[in-house]
């Protein structure tokens, strides 16, 4: 079967692999659509290190299940699905604590072992979730990304009311605004460096948008918050050295939502954090917010669309993943179309 595969860094291309076998527990999925993400991006340059070469990537997928394995109760051969990437082993510590997908064996589909971008992937049963009739498999493919969303924004304790700015308006930074309409905020201020990210995040409900190059965006903030300061900030961006900006706009109480997964050290003032009683979390993929996501998307209350810049084929894969590396600027989500077209 075919499958999209990184060999080494930068090596990457459509393989020919092997048919997977299903194990006890497990369901074989027939892929339909599958998301390419900026952590496959990081795989393929080598900077992922949990990754062992080959590996076939792809975290963000759907499909339809072909074949169920010993023990599977609750789904069956043609049920649609998608499927959540974060496999954990239900015993350690954060897994006792009902945290697992900080599980300290963590296993993520498409990083971990093979995933998504293949034309048939064995998945835990558990991990598969069935689709309302009305949800399409394009859409489903998207739950991932949103899942990271809904995930950093539980873990900051949204209050209705509450302002939120967010940094980056990249993938990850769209999603966190409409998750956070869906979840009932309505200020919400987002800024990037890029004035066509800025300008999507405003048709997808951002009150304002700040071009971090032209305003000087902690004044600003700080001017419409009438000195009080900003109680929910996200850094999608993943910049370390916006960080301390960070903790000097959170109004008293604040949360800050920390999404990088960058090494780079920052410069913090412990004053300014216990002063304010702040609250920094980090988020990690998703603590089984898919059944969450998959209810808010099919009610319609996300505009999953709008987030698909281009869809391709199979066989289109490594140009778009070249679109990506050369003119990331022109992308948001990049939705890749296995096998035939399926509903
Ligand atoms: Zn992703
Ligand atoms: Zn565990």
């Amino acid at each position: 079967m075919k499958a999209f595969q990184v060999r080494a860094p930068f090596e990457f291309g459509l393989a020919h692999v092997e048919v997977p076998q299903i194990a006890p527990g497990e369901v074989k999925v027939d892929v339909a659509y599958a998301g390419i993400c900026g952590s496959d991006m990081h795989i393929i340059h080598g900077q992922n290190a949990f990754v062992r070469f080959p590996r076939v990537t792809g975290h963000e997928f759907s499909g339809v299940v072909r074949e169920v394995g010993e023990g599977v109760e609750h789904l069956k051969a043609g049920d649609r699905v998608c499927i959540d990437p974060v496999i954990s082993c239900g015993t350690c510590y954060p897994c006792r604590i009902n945290r697992p997908n900080v599980c300290t064996k963590l296993q993520v589909i498409g990083v971990h072992r093979d995933g998504g971008f293949s034309e048939q992937v064995c998945v835990p049963a558990s991990n598969a979730h069935r689709l309302p009739d009305s949800m399409s498999l394009s859409h489903a493919a998207l739950v991932e990304p949103y899942s990271i969303a809904l995930n950093v924004l539980d873990r900051m304790h949204v209050h209705p009311g509450d302002s939120l700015l967010i940094y980056g308006a990249g993938v990850i930074g769209l999603t966190l605004v409409q998750m956070a309409r869906a979840l009932g905020l309505t200020d919400i201020t987002v800024t990037d460096v890029i004035d066509a990210r800025l300008e999507t995040a405003k048709a997808l409900g951002a009150s304002r948008t700040l071009n971090g190059q032209a305003v000087d965006v902690e004044a600003t903030m700080r001017e419409l918050t009438h000195g009080e300061g900003v109680p929910l900030i996200v850094d999608a961006a993943c910049i370390p050295s916006l960080m301390p900006q960070m903790v000097r706009l959170a109004s008293p109480a604040g949360r800050i939502g920390l999404l990088g997964f960058n090494a780079t050290p920052s410069d913090l003032v412990q004053l300014e954090m216990i002063k304010k009683e702040l609250t920094l979390v980090g988020s990690r993929l998703n603590n089984r917010k898919f059944p969450k996501v998959i209810e808010l998307i099919a009610s319609g209350k996300l505009q999953v669309q709008e987030l698909v810049s281009h869809q391709v084929s199979f066989d289109e894969m490594p140009a778009a993943i070249d679109l990506i590396e050369n003119h990331p600027e022109q992308t948001r989500k990049v939705l890749v179309q296995l096998g035939e077209a399926r509903h």
